[in-house]
């Protein structure tokens, strides 16, 4: 089964092939066709539970660099709840276009959150081949088809719509949530997307949401410093499989464990919080943490039944069994324990 490309996959700006007359009738051909389909039709929204969201749809972006596009050729914004009717053109070629150009909206699978404002000839005839290799010609019936129609062969060349844009306001902002509100507003809409982020897009650079990066490694090791005192993990209930709940850390006796798995869970560094020494060891090994001799600041320390944070100057911290809260001390317990292993991981050394 097939799905969208990544709006960062650069294939996306390159050429797809024309088929020959002999792929036509091929199990492949047929199989992109009936998966573009499906893609068309599953896109629903709420307030038009029967009509596609896709009005249009080309096989580079679900992956097969294919000259075959697929229109709804009853598309049509001024008429209400229109029932759909999908169409596969194959080789698709422009054979005429109106002098007149005119503006519509345009979105795009492939372009993630970016619509925008597209001139193009307002009235086009293409001609094509259809699902069972019969050429034909096609004229648009009205702006918004016209519109479609060479939107989706544009992607058959690399190109998608932001390129076609010819002044920056014209590059819209419209999150997931607003589309509904795009359809009606979109004339006067006023969330930009910058040039230069869609220019990343197309080269295939993906962006930090914000200008700042979180610098894990300094914010782990603060967050460890701030640890004594807390006893945030004295509680952790499960249910047993006669459903009684047990508190399996004890009031605090035995929440070294989750103590750590807590904190690494916060920054990526295990995929959950767990309850006991093993698993902790076992899933932080699965997070990439190794085994090291020496600990540097962060290093998770092992003794017997016990695990905890190296802070530095043989002082850790660790989860106190018998006061049930986290403490600063000694890289050997008080009952004489003495460190068996330090593990660390890549990301915040
Ligand atoms: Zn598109």
């Amino acid at each position: 089964m097939r799905g969208f490309l990544d709006p960062y996959d650069k294939s996306l700006n390159l050429y797809s092939r024309e088929l020959t007359k002999s792929e036509l009738s091929s199990a492949k051909v047929k199989s992109i066709t009936d998966d573009m389909k499906r893609i068309a039709n599953g896109k629903r929204d709420k307030e038009h539970p029967n009509r596609p969201t896709l009005a249009g749809l080309s096989a580079p972006q679900i992956g097969e660099r294919l000259r075959i596009i697929l229109v709804d050729i009853a598309a049509d914004p001024s008429v209400s709840n229109f029932k759909p009717e999908l169409v596969i053109f194959i080789n698709p070629r422009v054979i005429e276009t109106s002098k007149t150009e005119t503006a519509e909206r345009e979105g795009c699978y492939s372009t993630g959150e970016i619509c925008g404002k597209v001139f193009r000839p307002g009235q086009v005839t293409i001609e094509a081949l259809n699902e069972d290799g019969d050429k034909l010609l096609y004229k648009s019936k009205n702006s918004f088809e016209s519109h479609i129609i060479q939107h989706e062969i544009d992607h058959l060349d690399g190109v998608r719509f932001p390129s076609r844009v010819r002044s920056p306001k014209h590059l819209h902002r419209v999150n997931p949530d607003d589309f509904q509100k795009y359809r009606e507003g979109w004339r006067t809409w006023n969330k930009y997307y910058p040039f230069d982020q869609w220019l990343k897009m197309y080269d295939g650079e993906k962006i930090q949401d914000s200008k700042f990066a979180r610098i894990v490694p300094k914010n782990y090791q603060c967050f460890i410093e701030t640890l004594p005192g807390s006893s945030m993990w004295r509680h952790l209930y499960v249910t047993n499989q006669n459903g009684d709940e047990i508190d399996v850390t004890e009031n605090g006796n035995k929440s070294c464990a989750y103590m750590v798995s807590s904190v690494l869970y916060i920054f990526k560094l295990i995929d959950e919080p767990h309850a006991t020494v093993k698993t902790t060891l076992e899933h932080m090994v699965e997070a990439g943490w190794e085994k090291v001799n020496k600990p540097t600041k962060g290093a998770i320390v092992r003794w017997e039944q016990h695990m905890g944070f190296y802070l530095d100057n043989d002082f850790v911290i660790s989860n106190n069994s018998d006061e049930g809260f986290v403490t600063r001390h000694g890289l050997i317990m008080n009952d004489g324990r003495r460190p068996l292993e330090f593990y660390i991981h890549p990301t915040i050394e």
